[in-house]
């Protein structure tokens, strides 16, 4: 008899985001893999698992995808409940459905735990509605990050159509992206922000438009950032982890 693997979204950051669901699962696990971007205390919740880093962070070491959907299959022949933890929502932009298509061709029972979202988290941080009213009736989640074989720049029309949009593993390629945009219509007046490390203590925003994206990225330190784009944004107001411990 197999066990059951577990897709688990650890949310943004912040421990607490957790769902109850995942720390009750994370309490029974036998063994979990889990991402770098997951904070230690919610890995350390899984006092009896054996915890395995899969780590994924762009620039750095990454464990190779078919091989960790391997190890998923194997774990689950031996033992009873094991947890894939994802940082965010384990189904956006996770390569979760990769893990579940390997665990459905081994005929491994699995299930899907989702969590709070980056692009959700980072709205809260700065309190702006992704619909907000009047202002947005439509919002998208991209990332101009592209897999082997999948065509650069087809993320801009999504872009372009949407009212609000958090756009994913970009903080990096700030240039680039506000080029793409500007290539493909959007307005350099566009308000956007960029938030980095929403929900936790250190999370920073930056404010402006899409004509000075660039130059707002090159403020931000090296964590893990969300753009936001749209006119919803115009309103966000600047302030960095110190300026509200001060106020
Ligand atoms: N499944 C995750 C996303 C994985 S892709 C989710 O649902 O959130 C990794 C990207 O998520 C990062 O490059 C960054 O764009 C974003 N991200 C993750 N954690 C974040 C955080 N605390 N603050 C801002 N962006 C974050």
């Amino acid at each position: 008899m197999s066990g059951t693997v577990y897709l688990v979204g650890a949310g943004p950051g912040a421990p607490d985001l957790l769902t109850l669901r995942a720390a009750r699962l994370l309490e029974r696990a036998d063994i979990v893999f889990h991402d770098a971007l997951v904070h230690p205390e919610v890995v350390a919740l899984a006092t009896r698992a054996v915890k395995v880093a899969v780590g994924k962070r762009c620039g750095r070491h990454s464990t190779a995808q078919r091989f960790i959907c391997k190890r998923l299959v194997d774990a689950a022949r031996d033992l009873a409940v094991v947890v894939r933890l994802k940082g965010g929502d384990p189904m956006l932009f996770g390569r979760a459905q990769e893990e579940i298509d390997a665990l459905d061709a081994a005929g491994i029972r699995r299930e899907v735990v989702p969590g709070v979202t980056a692009a959700l988290a980072a709205c809260a941080e700065i309190g702006v509605s992704l619909t907000r009213r009047g202002l947005a009736r439509s919002a998208a989640l991209v990332t101009p990050r592209t897999g082997e074989g999948e065509a650069p720049g087809e993320w801009t029309r999504a872009a372009l159509a949407a009212d609000s949009v958090a756009i994913y593993m970009g903080a990096g390629q700030a240039g680039t992206i506000a080029a793409a945009l500007a290539a493909a219509g959007k307005p350099a007046c566009t308000p956007v922000a960029i938030v980095e490390n929403a929900s936790l203590p250190q999370a920073r925003r930056v404010a402006g438009t899409l004509g000075r994206l660039a130059s707002l990225a090159a403020r931000l330190g090296n964590g893990p950032a969300v753009i936001l784009l749209g006119e919803a944004f115009a309103a966000v107001r600047e302030a960095g982890a110190m300026s509200r411990r001060a106020a």
